[in-house]
């Protein structure tokens, strides 16, 4: 991991193009200080962003690292550090998806609808859970660590229909 400084309250949510949504990711030591205090701050950007999870990637950290909202809190989110997930047996299942780096665009998914996660928590532990509500959430945010959004995932229509969007995030990263 990088030794330099992270300001950390400052840290915002990136857009695309930002090329930082296409690194593959490293694993991280959720059990650091400074690590600890970036989950803080992306779960304080997800609240305001409103969205259901937010990847560190998008934060412009290459880490293996995401927070979801977290069931039990209403303003407070999990932290799930170098995670590996196993879809289980069961049936694919067609959804709308966002994305918080993509503002205004909107892809039809179909992904497993029951997976199984592996993430080590803030103390330090690996821990697995089995799930079909965060199943959706769990892959989307899987997929940052990898550097992969979902406008790689559209059907051509779906392309069509985001084109106009797409060519406006394009646009003002460059101005
Ligand atoms: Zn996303």
């Amino acid at each position: 991991m990088s030794t330099m400084a992270i300001d950390v309250q400052n840290l915002t949510i990136r857009t695309y193009p930002d090329p930082c949504l296409r690194e593959k990711a490293a694993e991280v030591d959720p059990t650091s200080d400074e690590v600890q205090q970036v989950a803080a701050r992306m779960i304080q950007l997800m609240h305001q962003a409103n969205g259901a999870g937010l990847a560190a990637p998008q934060v412009g950290l290459s880490w293996r690292l995401f927070v979801t909202r977290n069931p039990d809190s209403e303003d407070g989110g999990l932290v799930w550090a170098n995670p590996v997930v196993t879809p289980l047996e069961s049936p694919p299942e067609p959804d709308t998806e966002g994305c918080l780096s993509l503002p205004g665009i909107e892809v039809e998914m179909t992904r497993p609808s029951r997976v199984r996660i592996s993430a080590v928590d803030p103390s330090g532990t690996r821990f697995e859970v089995e799930s079909g509500l965060m199943a959706r959430v769990w892959q989307h945010e899987m997929d940052h660590l990898d550097g992969v959004l979902i406008i790689d995932r559209m059907s051509p229509m779906e392309r069509i229909k985001n084109r106009r969007q797409i060519k406006a995030l394009k646009k003002s990263s460059a101005s």
